[in-house]
């Protein structure tokens, strides 16, 4: 009664982000209500592992009672302080100082936002802001890779590459252009590391000549693509990106937003190839979904110039919660717990999820297994040879969703037959065994369903 009731008022009032309005009120919404650990329980008491921690966010895992008190503790003692006017919260300033002592290179300076959009958003602002100040107004194109995201924002959904948050809306704007992405599976350059390092490095030099060798701001990239499907590029892909935009005085920003706070591995993916970009932004893992927050990380040499491009005068960008003391509190704490040992777990459950998922590849439905660390995907296609993929539709989508849900198990089911996961870094040996076990029973059922095939 209680779901009940929270369908009808949901399908009246709540819009959903990322979804088709009309199919989500023909399925009306499943209400969570609560979590603890790696595990989520429904309205209806019933229990699943959540094989995607929230939206890729949850990466310490639910119900640790040091981050609500924390977070109780800052709300008690000062809610709310902006940071402008010169004034500040000591949270926020021990997460900045934290967060620069543990970033790649010289990423010494953290912006604050309230997620990864406005992150990526306020990349853009401060992109364009640095070339004016060093007189350069005329580098104002920005690129980016395929199957890219960036966000949400009206800038930031420009940069992203994927078609539903492009049509519709006008974008992406002419002054925001795309090179193909590493995507191994399915590129036409095959699936070796050194030829599609070296397609990315051609795109993306003919790109350049083709806009003008000295239009190009930026260049972005994710170190792993999460939401275009979980590709992740071969090693000594995002170290050639990062040295050619250097060689060509173009901005390198790194999009860390999913891969950031342990879910490859390390605190950031950056540092897996040593790679220092000029901006980095961050969301998600950095306050694990208990609140929001989002950082973006600029180099000194960024920094300086926009410093001294702007003199005395106020730069026009900031919003009310930059730096919200209660985000902060919660970084900080999560921050403890990751070195405390959630990275670790992390790295040992991600093993164990990258050899549970590839002993999947036997199943007739499993085309590719990739990922790193505890960020996964695999990619069904209905004819392995031919590496057909599934109908293009949300529909099988949504239909192995429900029946992963049925079996237990939260995972991503994107529109292309690409199943995502990227589980808590909390997750034991028992509940990586259950994510994999799940999955097989839910591609078996899934070959039984003649509307997937
Ligand atoms: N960048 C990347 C790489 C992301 O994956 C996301 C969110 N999935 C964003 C930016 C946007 O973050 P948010 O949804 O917090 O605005």
């Amino acid at each position: 009664m209680y779901s009940n009731s929270l369908i009808e008022l949901d399908r009246a009032h709540l819009i959903h982000p990322v979804a088709s309005y009309r199919s989500h009120e023909k399925h009306g919404v499943r209400v969570l209500t609560s979590a603890k650990g790696a595990t989520v329980t429904d309205a209806s008491g019933k229990q699943l592992i959540d094989g995607f921690a929230g939206l890729w966010c949850v990466n310490a895992g639910y119900g640790h009672d040091s981050i609500v008190e924390a977070a109780a503790r800052q709300m008690r003692e000062l809610p709310y302080a902006t940071a402008y006017f010169g004034l500040g919260s000591e949270p926020a300033i021990r997460l900045a100082s934290e967060l620069a002592d543990r970033a790649p290179g010289d990423l010494n300076h953290v912006y604050f936002t309230l997620g990864g959009s406005d992150a990526v958003d306020s990349t853009v602002r401060f992109i364009r802001y640095y070339w004016n100040a060093r007189g350069r107004p005329e580098r104002d194109q920005f690129i980016s890779v395929e199957q890219g995201y960036h966000g949400s924002s009206t800038v930031g959904a420009g940069l992203t590459a994927l078609p539903a948050f492009h049509a519709g809306f006008g974008l992406p704007f002419d002054w925001q252009h795309k090179i193909p992405s590493h995507y191994a599976y399915r590129n036409p350059v095959g699936d070796s590391p050194q030829a599609i390092i070296e397609a990315s490095l051609t795109a993306l030099k003919s790109k350049i000549e083709a806009i003008g060798p000295d239009r190009v701001a930026a260049f972005y990239v994710e170190p792993i693509q999460g939401s275009g499907g979980v590709l992740v590029p071969p090693k000594g892909w995002l170290r050639a990106m990062r040295e050619f935009c250097r060689e060509h005085d173009i901005l390198f920003v790194a999009d860390e937003v999913i891969t950031g706070f342990g879910r490859t591995g390390p605190l950031f993916a950056c540092s897996e190839e040593e790679v220092v970009p000029d901006l980095m932004t961050t969301a998600k893992g950095l306050t694990s979904g208990y609140v929001p927050m989002g950082a973006v990380f600029m180099a000194d040499h960024v920094y300086e110039t926009i410093a001294d491009g702007a003199g005395a005068t106020a730069i026009g960008h900031g919003f009310t919660y930059s730096a919200h003391p209660v985000s902060a509190a919660v970084g900080l704490e999560v921050l403890k717990l990751y070195e405390n040992g959630l990275l670790d777990n992390g790295v040992k459950a991600g093993k164990r999820l990258m050899q549970g998922l590839e002993s999947l590849r036997d199943h007739p439905l499993v085309g590719d297994v990739r990922g790193r660390g505890m960020l996964a995907a695999i990619e069904l296609v209905v004819d392995k040879v031919n590496r057909t993929p599934l109908p293009a539709s949300a529909e099988p989508a949504r239909r192995i969703f429900d029946r992963a849900w049925e079996n237990g198990l939260v995972i991503r089911a994107f529109a292309n037959g690409v199943l995502g996961y990227a589980p808590p870094l909390c997750c034991t040996e028992t509940e990586i065994d259950a994510i994999v076990d799940r999955t097989r029973l839910t591609l078996d059922e899934t070959l039984e369903d003649p509307d997937v095939r």
